[in-house]
């Protein structure tokens, strides 16, 4: 188990992807990857229209090659509708962690963030950047207490808030006058960021559209949104992200770079929103996805030796009792069972023994729990 340590290590804060794993270490079958957090019935639905508009176009795949893709205002300007924001404050990007490390580099100096967090909100600062934070309580799980968090910020003397909501890795939605409160309380500052990578999971009530916490954020000029399509559309290999903010950002950000930044398979997956059809495909298979989220969860609160937090994401946060290490319960359940879950040993602000288990299909689910169930017993 020495080589998993090692290659776990090498991979800094983040998990070792899926392909080094299987590299590095061929003996080890991993048949569920419950680390990686996406929604396996959206990958399904983007493969069989990139399948089928290949099939149709024996030039498809060819002319992704060969040619340019879009510049980032035209990709904008079509992104636009499925968005919900005016285009001129929509900045694409190569996955949303681009945008993180455009925002952090150019509009924060000093940057408070709460924690558990996504670490390269941290990570990115400078060493000419300052980082102070907030801890979220486990005995409360996790909820963002809007007073203290506010007091905190304005105490530190922060120019930039992070607010991760649904938060990685502990699944907390914020509610919608909590975070009105917060952000009307955090207009002095430079920059608010507002990640919300994993709405779409938080089954929040959306007349048309897709789910998004713009509705909220719009009011407020110094907040940005940030976006990333890795986890609810499962597409995190071909890197689509985005972020809203003032446009005289997005103008600037674009007067440094960021040209061609989106490849020709990340310009197709965005062109799929200006077809009608796959967006109610896409409700549909969302829809289905959560029903299996509410079951897994159901379950896993009656696991014995284990504490699983509430969550309102695609992955639930789990504490290990007393007797068990999470490295332990982690290793084993890859090695007997092939389910790889994420250790949360090395999350900073986490302080015990906790794992991060995505929620997959229905079957796989069944695995899941059967493993810890196993493990833990
Ligand atoms: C995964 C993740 C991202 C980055 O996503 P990419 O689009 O793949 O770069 C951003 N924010 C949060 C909270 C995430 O969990």
């Amino acid at each position: 188990m020495d080589r998993f340590g090692e290659l776990s290590s090498d991979s800094g804060s983040h998990s070792p992807s899926l392909v080094t794993m299987r590299q590095s270490l061929p003996e080890i079958s991993v048949d569920i990857d419950a680390c990686y957090l996406s929604n396996p019935l959206a990958t399904d639905l983007f493969w069989s229209h990139f399948n089928s508009d290949s099939l149709n176009d024996p030039q498809f795949i060819k002319r992704m090659f060969e040619a340019y893709p879009s510049q980032n205002r035209d990709i904008a300007e079509k992104l636009a509708p499925m968005v919900g924001a005016d285009p001129g404050r929509i900045f694409v990007a190569n996955g949303a962690t681009e945008a993180i490390q455009a925002i952090v580099h150019n509009y924060a100096s000093h940057m408070h963030v709460t924690l558990p967090t996504f670490s390269p909100y941290y990570e990115f600062a400078q060493p000419w950047q300052r980082v102070t934070t907030f801890h979220l309580d486990p005995a409360s799980d996790f909820a963002l207490d809007p007073e203290r968090y506010v007091q905190s910020v304005l105490d530190s003397g922060a120019d930039t808030a992070v607010l991760i909501s649904p938060n990685n890795p502990n699944g907390y939605l914020i509610p919608d006058e909590h975070l009105e409160w917060i952000l009307s309380s955090l207009r002095s500052l430079r920059t608010v960021i507002v990640d919300e990578s994993f709405v779409h999971f938080a089954g929040r009530r959306q007349s048309s559209g897709l789910p998004t916490l713009l509705g909220i954020t719009n009011q407020f000029e110094n907040v940005t949104v940030v976006k990333s399509m890795s986890k609810d559309f499962g597409v995190a290999g071909i890197r689509a992200g985005y972020a809203v903010m003032d446009p005289a950002r997005v103008t600037e950000l674009l007067g440094k770079g960021y040209l061609w930044n989106i490849n020709g398979i990340a310009e197709y997956f965005f062109s799929l929103f200006a077809r009608p059809r796959f967006l109610d495909e896409y409700r549909r298979v969302l829809a289905v996805y959560r029903g299996q989220i509410d079951r897994f969860t159901s379950i896993t609160s009656n696991i014995g030796g284990l504490f699983a937090y509430p969550t309102s994401a695609n992955f639930q946060l789990m504490q290990i009792a007393a007797d068990h290490s999470a490295d332990m319960v982690a290793t084993l359940m890859l090695i007997r069972h092939g389910v790889y879950v994420r250790n949360c040993g090395d999350k900073i602000g986490l302080d015990g023994e906790f794992i991060r288990v995505a929620i997959r299909t229905e079957p796989e689910n069944e695995r899941i729990v059967e493993a810890l169930s196993d493990v833990l017993n």
